[in-house]
């Protein structure tokens, strides 16, 4: 696995991950040493998408939140 999709997996554990400043502290580290960073939707507890179609997105917790 690479480092920055590590980092997107990292963002999207939600309850695993532990404060969000450590989260933007390790983005802003990955990105100062030139790795992209790139927010990606995460799962609810219910099991639907963060993004706005929810319980239909088609790629839940796999995209970016977005678009580039
Ligand atoms: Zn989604």
């Amino acid at each position: 696995m690479m480092l920055d999709s590590f980092l997107l997996a990292l963002l999207t554990l939600g309850k695993e991950v532990k404060r969000m400043s450590e989260i933007l502290e390790m983005a802003l580290r990955y990105s100062e040493v030139g790795i992209t960073v790139m927010p990606l939707h995460g799962i609810k507890e219910d099991g639907s998408c963060t993004c706005r179609n929810g319980s239909n997105c088609a790629s839940k917790s796999k995209h970016p939140m977005f678009n580039v």
